[in-house]
Parts: C-alpha cells; sequence; structure tokens
C-alpha cells in the first residue's frame, strides 16, 4: 500500500478527482494529515464516509519510526528514525527561549567529505526522499508545539538533494504551516542550486559554512572549494537583492591552531566586507574521526573580539546537546 506522505498534493487531488470526487477534499484530507496531524483516515470527519474508506483501502500512514531518543542535561533531545529501507536518520530537538529549533538532516552520509565533519566521515549513502525529511519534522511536532524553526543542519549537504529538499519546504510552508522564514538552510555554497531555490523561496534563510578566509585552507579542508571557491560563492551572495543579503548567516567552525589565529579572524572580516550578514563562530566539537580541538574561551572570545570590532554581529554557538553527542552538525547515524 502506498505511503500517503509520499503523495505530492496536485498528484493526490488528481487521484481522487479520477474516483469521481471534487478536488477540495484533497485540501481537507492534507489538512488533516499535516495541520491536525491525524493518523488515521477515519477521524477525518468532513470527508465523505465511502472517500474515508477508499483512501483507508488503497493509503497508510508511515513514518519513519522513532527507535532511540537521548534527552541531555540542557533538554536537547537526539533521536534516531529508521527509515523503510532500514536506513537510519538523526535529528536533534533542541529547546530555546520561546521556540523550538528543528535540526534536520537531508542525506545519509554527505558527499562533501569535509575533514573536520563526523557526518563526511561516514561517507555517502544516499539522498532522502521529501517525506523522509518532513517526516523527520512530523516526528519531532509530536513531542513540542509548533512554535519551531527549522535548521538544515543535520546530516548532508541540502543544496545536494535540491530537489526532494525544495518539496519538503513546499510541504512546510503549504500545508505543515512553517514559513520559509523560519527553516535556515545550511550549506558549503553551491551556489547553482541555491538561486533557483531563492526563486521559489525568497524568504527561505541561507547559512553560508564558509569556516576558512583562504582559498587554499578552505580547499584543504573542504574539497568542495575547489568546485565552488570562496570568491565565486561570495560574488553570488553580494549578487543577491539586499533585504536577502540581510538574513545570511556566515557559519565558521573554530578549531585550534588551524583557522582560529588573530589573523585568520582579520581575514575573515575583510573576505566578507560589503556583505550584510551576521556570523555565528562554532567552537568545534571535538570527536573520534579527527584529531582537531576546540579553541580555548578565551581564544574564541578574542576571535569574536576581532571581528565585533570590524562591526559585525556575532555569535558565539557552542552548540547544545554535546553531552549526548548530539551536536547539530556533527551528526552520524550509527549504521547495521
Ligand atoms: N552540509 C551542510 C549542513 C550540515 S553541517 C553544511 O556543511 O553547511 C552543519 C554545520 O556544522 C556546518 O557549518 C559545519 O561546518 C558544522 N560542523 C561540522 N562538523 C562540526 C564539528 N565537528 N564541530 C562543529 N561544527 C561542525
Ligand atoms: Fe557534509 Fe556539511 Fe559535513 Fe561538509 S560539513 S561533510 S558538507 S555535512
Amino acid at each position: 500500500m502506498r505511503n500517503i506522505y509520499s503523495v505530492k498534493y496536485s498528484e493526490f487531488k488528481k487521484h481522487i478527482m479520477g474516483q469521481g470526487y471534487p478536488g477540495f477534499h484533497a485540501d481537507n484530507v492534507f489538512r488533516w494529515i499535516y495541520s491536525r496531524r491525524v493518523k488515521d483516515f477515519s477521524s477525518m470527519t468532513d470527508i465523505p464516509l465511502s472517500l474515508r474508506s477508499y483512501l483507508n483501502d488503497n493509503f497508510e500512514f508511515r513514518l519513519p519510526e522513532v527507535v532511540d531518543k537521548r534527552t541531555g542535561p540542557d533538554g536537547t533531545t537526539k533521536f534516531l528514525m529508521r527509515l523503510e529501507d532500514g536506513e537510519t536518520v538523526e535529528s536533534v530537538l533542541i529547546p530555546e527561549k520561546g521556540h523550538y529549533t528543528f535540526c534536520i538532516s537531508s542525506q545519509i552520509g554527505c558527499k562533501m567529505g569535509c575533514k573536520f565533519c563526523a557526518t563526511g566521515a561516514s561517507g555517502f549513502v544516499r539522498n532522502l526522499k521529501h517525506f523522509e525529511i518532513t517526516g523527520q519534522i512530523l516526528r519531532l511536532l509530536e513531542n513540542v508545539d509548533d512554535r519551531v524553526n527549522i535548521v538544515f543542519m543535520g546530516m548532508g549537504e541540502p543544496l545536494d538533494n535540491p530537489d526532494e529538499v525544495s518539496m519538503s519546504i513546499e510541504v512546510m510552508r503549504d500545508w505543515v504551516g512553517i514559513s520559509p522564514r523560519k527553516i535556515t538552510l545550511s550549506t558549503v555554497g553551491l551556489v547553482d542550486q541555491l538561486e533557483p531555490l531563492l526563486k521559489k523561496f525568497p524568504n527561505l534563510r541561507i547559512a553560508l559554512s564558509l569556516n576558512f578566509a583562504s582559498e587554499e585552507k578552505r580547499t584543504e579542508f573542504m574539497p568542495i572549494n575547489k568546485k565552488y571557491p570562496i570568491k565565486r560563492i561570495i560574488k553570488v551572495l553580494g549578487e543577491l537583492p539586499i533585504k536577502r543579503r540581510d538574513r545570511i548567516t556566515i557559519e565558521y567552525v573554530l578549531i585550534e591552531g588551524i583557522n582560529d589565529s588573530e589573523k585568520d579572524a582579520l581575514a575573515l572580516g575583510n573576505l566578507i566586507k560589503g556583505l550584510k550578514v551576521k556570523i555565528n563562530l562554532i567552537p568545534y566539537n571535538e570527536n573520534e574521526f579527527f584529531p582537531w580541538k576546540s579553541p580555548s574561551y578565551e581564544k574564541v572570545e578574542k576571535f569574536a573580539s576581532i571581528l565585533r570590532g570590524m562591526k559585525y554581529s556575532v555569535f558565539v554557538r557552542f552548540s547544545k546537546g554535546n553531552e549526548i553527542k548530539a551536536a547539530c552538525g556533527q551528526l552520524r547515524a550509527q549504521r547495521g
């Protein structure tokens, strides 16, 4: 039987019209599924009984199965979810002031192979389908109310899976009721894929994982920099309409002795001069895959103060969930 979550709205509407029902029932069914989040056709009281029974015979409600859930002392909860082919994916729920942030995955593994990232170290398995992305959100929404922000900062490079990611954002916007302005897509800078997505979702928020201010160093640690060098990414970002540029976040993972010197801070500040951005400094989350260390608190503060001196808004993001290995941005689902 088909998984109802995998069916797109336009296809579903056509389908029920083919069965002789008026198309507006499709809107109602989708509202029940994504907005009221029922998992049962029989509770859809404004749908004709015959259609409910037809749907019941032809579609099933299959969301990713939560197989593990761990909460850290700060309330951050990591979810491990099993997909239909047995692969597992991780998502993190982070409580913040007045809302929750959901950190979700777009791929199983990642092809980009950044030489500091646990996801990158595990290689690439496959893209997630749109309903496996929204499925993570629907599962997390079972735990909290709807005041949520979504960040694509879990496993995978979202712009390496643009079609499914785009579809999932569309479902969130149209049916779950999460505006693209509440959704941040974090990318290493695949700018060819960025432009069509921004055309479709002008309010979508973008975070660029810059991490290094020199081309050589960035290429060394982020091989994708060969294809999408800093220069090209900055040029594209600089050409976006001003209002758009306001919303860009520059992410910079601070690794001790690698990219955390005062010179690096100045180079970063100069590199993004003219862009109206905010900067998130993320002290490195140490892990068993790489020897890198997180800089001292003083070093991080020095780095931040240099950038603040250059009039940037700078935030230091000590990744939550360290204690439970749930730090957003260093997810790596156990396989097998
Ligand atoms: N592929 C996308 C989104 C997922 S990674 C991207 O790279 O932007 C989300 C963020 O986590 C990125 O900014 C990445 O640089 C950062 N990150 C990866 N490994 C990390 C680690 N060990 N410690 C801190 N941040 C890390
Ligand atoms: Fe992939 Fe992002 Fe990790 Fe790089 S930092 S390997 S792009 S998930």
